[in-house]
Parts: structure tokens; sequence; C-alpha cells
């Protein structure tokens, strides 16, 4: 039996798209994660009989849950809870313990500003704390609370903002209500290969081969994507299907083993922040604008290792900051594998570390030229005490996919580094 739910993203700032959803993927991973089946995204803006509408049209097909994101806040036009009470049949009721609780976080808010009127401020929110009888309330994270109806479909109304919202799904989660109305759902399990290197048709090839030997090959549900010029296979399937897709593993393995960098989950900047423990690296950046180094420090912890980054667009910068020799750029040009391990060298030294990353090409859309089109980019890793790795790639797509890819090989290029190094 499968439990089927439906999402209703609310905001007229989301539905003109000056604000990009972010709510509904990250539920939907969530649902996916529980194993109930999404059904329907729907998005509408704060107006009432919009958001009714939609709620109609979910309960019509038949979902069991439905969560609904925004519209929770003390003014006018956010009217979600009131909506879904009318939809559900339930009448509003002021929870006084709930007004207080608001009132608290309130009064600790308003402290840090100088506000005369707390009252007004208080009236204001006393609307928060209207909640459908009989629902389950989910303490705010911000200063709205949520809600969770319980009934067919059970409906949990969430908080606009990201950093609210999805604190407040896990308690959601937790309630009897929802409990209840995901009991039936199949528990599946989910794993994640990815790869680096391989075209996305050599793997298709591989599924289609592997679907006439992996006896139960249709009972695994496979999603291939291509991201980051990373092909990321997600295999669900249920429990008693693991020794099916232990084959399949068997085969990618078999088959790609050198292309194969994670079968556990972990992604390439994982796997290279663990590398680089106990280490030191610095970066010498052009056409990537600082990118890898934004890369490697987007992580808690990451200070440890990271000792400092140079981005160089010019010549001259390439020289006085790096110590690039002048000759070296006027010979190969700065885009070359030799200038690519000169900036590693600089960084190398510039900052006393003891990994180094270069990157340097042209990203486009200018700067071409015949023998070094646009796409093309020099990366060099340098391990101290070691020869370096240098490699020259051109890189296909526009200026930001030359841009992001030649992130995500230069990450790559240091994984390998690092784990020959470990060795
Ligand atoms: P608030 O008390 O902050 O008003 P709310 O529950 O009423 O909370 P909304 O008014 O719907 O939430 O949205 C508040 C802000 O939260 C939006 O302006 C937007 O910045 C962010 N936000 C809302 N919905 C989304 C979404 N689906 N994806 C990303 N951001 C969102
Ligand atoms: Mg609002």
């Amino acid at each position: 039996m499968s439990v089927r739910a439906g999402i209703v993203v609310t905001g007229t700032e989301v539905l003109t798209g000056r604000v990009s959803d972010r709510n509904g993927p990250w539920l939907a991973d969530r649902l996916l994660e529980l194993g109930v089946e999404l059904a329907h995204i729907t998005l509408c803006g704060d107006r009432p009989e919009d958001i009714e509408a939609q709620l109609r049209f979910l309960a019509a097909e038949g979902v069991d849950l439905i969560v609904t994101s925004g519209g929770l806040g003390p003014t006018a036009d956010d009217m979600t809870v009131a909506t879904v009470a009318r939809f559900c049949g339930r009448e509003l009721v002021l929870d006084e313990a709930l007004e207080e609780r608001i009132a608290d976080i309130l009064r600790r808010l308003m402290a840090r500003f100088d506000t005369p009127n707390f009252e007004a401020v208080r009236a204001a929110n006393r609307k928060q704390a209207l909640v459908p009888v009989g629902a389950e309330i989910l303490d705010p994270v911000g200063t709205a609370p949520g809600v969770v109806v319980p009934g067919t479909p059970t409906v949990v109304v969430l908080p606009g903002p990201p950093r609210e919202l999805q604190p407040m799904w896990r308690k959601a989660v937790d309630t009897a209500a929802v409990g209840q109305a995901i009991a039936g759902r199949t528990v599946y399990r989910q794993d994640t290969v990815r790869m680096f290197g391989l075209p996305e048709s050599a793997l298709a090839e591989t599924l289609r081969d592997a679907e006439g030997t992996v006896g139960g090959f249709d009972r695994l549900e496979i999603t291939t994507c291509l991201r980051r010029g990373e092909l990321e296979i997600v295999t669900r399937y249920e429990p008693a299907d693991q020794a099916v897709y232990g084959q399949l593993l068997e085969v990618l393995q078999s088959r790609h083993g050198r292309d194969v960098f994670s079968v556990d989950g972990s992604t390439v900047d994982d796997q290279v922040a663990a590398l680089l423990a106990g280490r030191t690296v610095a970066t010498a950046e052009s056409c990537t604008g600082g990118l890898l180094a934004a890369r490697l420090t987007d992580r808690p912890g990451s200070s440890a290792y990271t000792a400092g980054a140079v981005v160089a667009y010019a010549d001259e910068a390439k020289a006085a900051v790096l110590g690039v020799e002048p000759a070296l750029l006027s010979r190969h040009g700065a885009v070359s594998e030799p200038v690519a391990e000169a900036m590693a060298d600089g960084a190398l030294l510039r900052f006393g570390a003891d990994t180094a990353v270069a990157i340097t090409g042209i990203a486009g859309p200018g700067g071409g030229t015949d023998t070094k089109p646009v796409g093309t980019v020099c990366f060099c890793v340098t391990l101290a005490g070691q020869p370096a790795v240098v490699r020259t790639l051109r890189l296909p797509g526009n200026r930001n996919d030359v841009r992001e890819r030649s992130t995500t090989v230069a990450m790559h290029l240091l994984r390998t580094a690092l784990q020959a190094a470990a060795r």
C-alpha cells in the first residue's frame, strides 16, 4: 500500500518568481525519504480562495497528507491557518497558552529594539495564536506557530521562511496525526552512486545491459542525473531487494570502477574535506574568480585546513602576488600548464601550505583564440614534495558552465592526488 501526499506552496512573491521556491523541493526530498509518494506540488499566491482551491484539488486526488508552506505571519495577507481551518470544517479558537509563548518570543525580540508600544505588536500577533479546534500545535521557530490538522487528508501547515519550515517539519513528522496519516507507507531504501568522467550515454548502455543480467532489476527505481559534470545514480528499492541493488552496484563497479568515486552518498566536497584533515591548502585562480576557494571553505571546520586564496586576473597580479615569472607568462601565455604550475607553487609558498590548487583558463564569452578556444582551462595540483599534477581540458558550455565545471574538475584532481598520497 502506498501513501500519497501533496505540497501547497503559497506566497505571491514565490508565484511571481521574485523568490524561488526552496520549500517544495526540500519537502519533496523529505517525503521521499519517508517513503511517502509525492503526487503534486502546487503553487499559488496569498489569496485564500486560491489556497482553498489547491486544497480541494489535492483532497479530490485522494492524497493522505497535504503540507502547506507560507502565510503564517501576523499580517492580514497571511491567511493560511484560517483557510485550512475552514477547509477542514474546524473552528478557529484562541489558544491562550500559545498566545503567551508568542508574546514571550516577541518581548525578547523587541528588547533588542526601542519599541514603545508592545501592546500594538502583541494584538497583531494574537491572530497567530488562533488555531483550528483539535489541531496539534507546532511551536514557533521564528514567531509563527505551525499546526497539524488531523483528518483525511491530514494537513500540515508550515511557515514560509525555509529556516523556520525545516526544523518545524521535523517536529510535524513526530506528531500522532502525521504518524497516522503515513502509517501505511512502504519504507524504501535509497542509495546514491556518484561518478566522474563517464559520459551519460555509456552509463545508459551499462544500465540497459544490467536489465538483462541483474535478476529483479525492474524492482529497482533508478534515476540518473548529470550535475556539474558528475553523474548521480539514485536508486530506490524495498529492503527485501537489497541483494538486487548489490548486484547493480557490482556491475557499475566492475565496468566503471575508475569513475565511481562515491557509493555511500558522500560528495566530492565531503571526501576532499576528509582528505585535507591535517593538511593546509592554498588556491590560486583566475577564470573561476574564487569559486574553488568558496567551495573549499563552504563547510564548518574548513578553517582548520584552508590557508589562503588568491584570485589573480592580470599577468602583473600573477607575477606580483604569486611570483609567476613574467618570462614564463610571455612565453607560454597566461592559460598554460607551466603558468598553472607556477601559480600553484606561488600559492604554496605564499601561504606556507602543503597543498595547492591552481586554475587558469578562458571562461568566455571573449578571449578565446584558435589554439586556445573559450573553455580551455589548465589545472595544477601540487602536494609539497611531490611532482605536480597538471591537466588541460576543453570544457563545453557558457561562461557559467565553464566556471562551475572547472571547480568540479579541480575538486576531483585534488581528491585523486590526496588519495594517492594517503596510500
Ligand atoms: P512570516 O512570519 O515571515 O511572514 P510566513 O509563514 O507568513 O512567515 P511568508 O509570508 O509566506 O511566510 O514568506 C515570508 C518569506 O519567507 C518570503 O518573503 C520569502 O523570503 C520566504 N519564503 C516563503 N516561502 C518560500 C519558499 N517557498 N521558498 C523560499 N523562500 C520562501
Ligand atoms: Mg508572511
